[in-house]
């Protein structure tokens, strides 16, 4: 009997990693943009609020995410990246302690963006593969010599700065098109009522929500 229970238990942490990433090595990605399919992102989490609530809306939505996860809230809050993965989610990098690379040395830059993979990768059990860097700023020759694709954004609604779920939502909604990423913060209960009006909306039009990963590389 203890023998099963010890089995059971390292393939839990077996399957909390069981999303297998390809490893891709261009800075300039061109994907297809002609089928109804967008990639909703999510940056700086997760909180144990508002990323479990994403999360329950998500699942209960059918909707895989790429979250792009900051390592010192990743080694907090472990059983919320351990979920995403079990979800079908994608999980990125976002550093480890949300700083600007290009403002740091080489070393510093590396350091941060490393040790933020070595977090997410000691819950999953996964490489990670894509980066978002804060505030879109990242010299990836100069910065870090680590073998990772940047991803950015087409849609950024400046959910950060605004309070009016609605307005973050319709925003959204008036810019987007076939193939975009779109950007929010998993950090605000606004932002992530704002994804679900978006999904909701983007379902009924016939979008299909991919991760960043199957947007690209599909
Ligand atoms: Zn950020």
């Amino acid at each position: 009997m203890r023998s099963i229970v010890v089995l059971l238990s390292i393939a839990v942490l077996i399957s909390c990693g069981f999303y297998v990433l390809a490893a891709g090595e261009s800075e300039q990605i061109v994907w297809q943009r002609d089928e109804k399919k967008v990639a909703i992102t999510f940056d700086d989490g997760p909180d144990a609020k508002t990323t479990a609530l994403l999360l329950d809306g998500l699942k209960a939505r059918k909707v895989r995410a790429t979250f792009f996860v900051i390592g010192e809230k990743a080694e907090q809050n472990p059983e919320l990246i351990c979920r995403m993965s079990e979800e079908g989610h994608l999980i990125g990098n976002h550093t480890y302690s949300h700083v600007q690379l290009n403002m740091l040395s080489s070393s510093q830059a590396c350091s941060q963006v490393k040790a933020a993979n070595d977090v997410i990768k000691e819950i999953t059990g996964q490489e990670v593969i894509y980066l978002r860097p804060p505030y879109g700023e990242w010299d990836h020759k100069k910065d870090c010599p680590q073998n990772m694709i940047a991803v950015y954004w087409d849609v950024d609604p400046l959910d950060w700065k605004r309070t009016d779920t609605k307005q973050i939502a319709a925003d959204i909604l008036r810019q987007v098109k076939p193939g975009d990423i779109i950007l929010l913060h998993d950090i605000y209960k606004t932002s992530v009522q704002a994804a679900f009006i978006v999904i909701d909306e983007l379902q009924r039009q016939g979008y299909e929500f991919v991760t960043v990963e199957e947007l690209l590389f599909a």
